[in-house]
C-alpha cells in the first residue's frame, strides 16, 4: 500500500464538524483539524441525523431518557411527549445501507444522535441516570460493526487520533484490495502486508487470525471474509503502546540483521531504546528503520503497512 493516497477516502461525519449550521440553537461546532488537516486525505460525506429526521433548525432539544439496560429513548428536553427514537433509528438505518463506501465517520461527542460512548441518559424523573451511545451511532454500529467511528473532540488525543486513521487506511486496504475480486488469496496477502500493524494493536488476535487463515480454505469464501474483518478491525482498534511498537520494531531489526553491520545495527537498537524510554517518539526509531529497510530489505518488509500506515504528512507518529 502507497502512503500517499491516490485518491482521497470517504468518511463520514457529523455535520455540525464541518461548520454546517445544523444544532438545535442554529450554530454549529466547526472543528479546524478536520477542515485543514484531514480534509487533505478524507473526502468528507456531511450529514446531520437530526435534521435527516425532520426534526428542523432551530429545533426542540433531545436528550436520551431511560433505564439502565434498556435502550433509551430521544425525547423533546422541553417537551418529552416529542419522541424522534424511531425516526433516528431509521435514518441511520438508511444512511448506513447506502453509504457502503464509507471508511469510516467522525462524530460529535454528548451528542444523543452522534454522541459515540458516555452520552448522557437521563432517568425519566428527569435525572441523570446512566450513559449509552447516540441512536444515529447505535444504527450505524448495527449494519456495519467493522467501520471505524471516533469522536472529533477523541482525536486530541495523539493515539486516539492515530488508532482511527490507522483503521480508516486499514479498512480502506480491504475495500480497495479485497472487496473488488474476494478470493483466499487476496485475503492472505492482506494478511500477509497487515501482520505486523495488527501485531503493535494486539499480538494475541495477529496469532488467532494466522491460525483461522491456516484453515480457512474449507469453509465459505463470504464466512471467512465477514469473520476476518470482523476479528481484524476488532484487533486494530485496540491501542498500540510503546511496548507493543518496541516488540515490532525489533521484530522488523530482525529482517535486516544479515544485511547491515553492528554499527548499523547499534544505532538502530539505541533508537529503540530511547523510544521504548519515552525519550524520542515513534517517528525516530522508524525513520531510521525506515532507511535501512528500503536499501537492504526484502519485498515482503518492505510491504508492511505498519511502516507507513497512513501519510507521512499528517505526522502523526511525531507525537506517540
Ligand atoms: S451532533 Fe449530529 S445531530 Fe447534532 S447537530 Fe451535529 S450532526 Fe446534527
Amino acid at each position: 500500500m502507497s502512503a500517499q493516497p491516490e485518491h482521497k477516502i470517504p468518511v463520514g461525519i457529523s455535520a455540525c464538524l464541518t461548520g454546517e449550521k445544523v444544532r438545535y440553537n442554529g450554530g454549529h461546532k466547526q472543528s479546524r483539524y478536520c477542515l485543514d488537516v484531514l480534509q487533505d486525505c478524507f473526502e468528507f460525506k456531511l450529514f446531520c441525523p437530526e435534521v435527516a429526521a425532520g426534526l428542523g433548525v432551530p429545533r426542540e432539544p433531545i436528550r436520551l431518557v431511560g433505564l439502565a439496560g434498556e435502550l433509551p429513548r430521544a425525547l423533546g428536553t422541553n417537551d418529552p411527549d416529542m419522541d424522534a427514537t424511531d425516526d433516528l433509528l431509521s435514518v441511520g438505518t438508511r444512511f448506513a445501507e447506502q453509504n457502503t463506501a464509507l471508511r469510516g465517520f467522525i462524530l460529535m461527542k454528548g451528542s444523543p444522535s452522534c454522541g459515540m460512548e458516555r452520552v448522557k441518559v437521563y432517568h425519566p424523573n428527569g435525572m441523570p441516570n446512566t450513559a449509552d451511545q447516540g441512536l444515529f451511532v447505535r444504527a450505524l454500529r448495527q449494519v456495519n460493526p467493522v467501520l471505524p467511528l471516533e469522536e472529533e473532540a477523541r482525536m486530541n488525543d495523539a493515539v486516539l487520533r492515530e488508532n482511527f486513521i490507522v483503521r480508516v487506511f486499514a479498512y480502506d486496504d480491504w475495500k480497495t484490495s479485497v472487496e473488488p475480486e474476494p478470493s483466499y488469496h487476496a485475503i492472505i496477502q492482506f494478511h500477509s502486508r497487515q501482520k505486523y500493524l495488527l501485531m503493535a494493536h494486539h499480538y494475541e488476535g495477529y496469532r488467532e487470525l494466522g491460525r483461522y487463515l491456516a484453515d480457512a480454505h474449507d469453509q465459505p469464501l463470504a464466512e471467512v471474509m465477514q469473520h476476518y474483518l470482523l476479528r481484524f478491525m476488532h484487533h486494530l482498534s485496540c491501542k498500540a503502546n510503546r511496548k507493543t511498537h518496541t516488540n515490532v520494531l525489533m521484530h522488523l531489526l530482525g529482517y535486516l540483521k544479515k544485511e547491515i553491520d553492528s554499527d548499523c545495527k547499534q544505532e538502530l537498537i539505541d533508537a529503540i531504546e530511547q523510544y521504548r524510554q519515552g525519550h524520542v517518539h515513534l517517528v525516530v526509531p522508524l525513520a531510521l528503520l525506515k532507511h535501512y529497510i528500503k536499501r537492504y530489505g526484502s519485498d515482503y518488509i518492505r510491504a508492511q503497512t505498519y511502516l507507513n500506515p497512513h501519510p507521512h504528512e499528517l505526522g502523526l507518529r511525531n507525537y506517540i
